[in-house]
């Protein structure tokens, strides 16, 4: 069967995203996840503290490399931005994370290098990169092309989106034995492109907040 995981989810602790922390548990809930990471911008501080019996939380960040942006999986210690790539995944390993290389064909969300190979594995759905097909086909082409570990992430700033895409992963509901199945590539990309309605709901509520 395997758990159903969103391995990028951004909560209000991102500059950029709405999502609070009650919201990533009862959207994630009601998308019949099991768990998600939390992988807001150059910080842990959501990730740790969103305690919850409900659902499974992987503590994660997505930090804002000099070569493009990298998810860091099962990471509980702030991770410096602005460090070259090849040294943010050594940093990564160093308090015992994964090294996920998100989005790496998207045009505009600053993906990571695609000349480094020492990732862990390559987020190959993005639900909110466009064209989403597109991209995942050429994402899994750079994943192939490495022998890497694939996974999928919603990349969701509002609530909604929770879930869009996410990962079946073999392991128990333990968050060692996920980083274990995503090492051994005992996971499989799932799920779409955010849907164009949610889309559109998301930039009226921005504009809203703006007036
Ligand atoms: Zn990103
Ligand atoms: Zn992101």
């Amino acid at each position: 069967m395997g758990l159903k995981i969103d391995f990028h989810v951004h909560t209000c602790y991102s500059c950029d995203s709405s999502i609070t922390l009650k919201e990533v548990v009862v959207f994630a809930k009601k998308r019949g996840l099991d768990g998600v990471a939390v992988t807001d911008h150059n910080t842990v501080k959501g990730a740790l503290k969103l305690k919850t019996r409900d659902l499974l939380i992987v503590p994660g960040i997505e930090v804002s490399t000099l070569d493009g942006h990298l998810l860091g999986i099962n990471v509980t210690t702030p991770i410096p931005a602005k460090l070259g790539i090849e040294e943010t995944i050594q940093r990564i390993h160093d308090v015992g994370g994964i090294a996920v290389a998100p989005h790496p064909t998207a045009f505009y969300k600053s993906p990571p290098s695609r000349s480094v190979s020492s990732y862990d594995a390559v987020e190959v759905m993005n639900a909110s990169s466009v064209p989403f097909s597109v991209l995942t086909y050429f994402s899994k082409r750079f994943a192939d092309g490495l022998g890497l570990p694939q996974t999928g992430g919603s990349d969701s700033h509002y609530a909604p989106e929770i879930g869009s895409a996410y990962t079946v992963v073999e392991a128990d509901s333990d968050v060692d034995e996920i980083v274990d199945a995503i090492k051994r590539g005992a996971v499989v990309p799932r799920g779409r492109g955010i849907p164009w309605k949610i889309r559109l709901e998301r930039t009226a509520l921005g504009l809203k907040r703006k007036i």
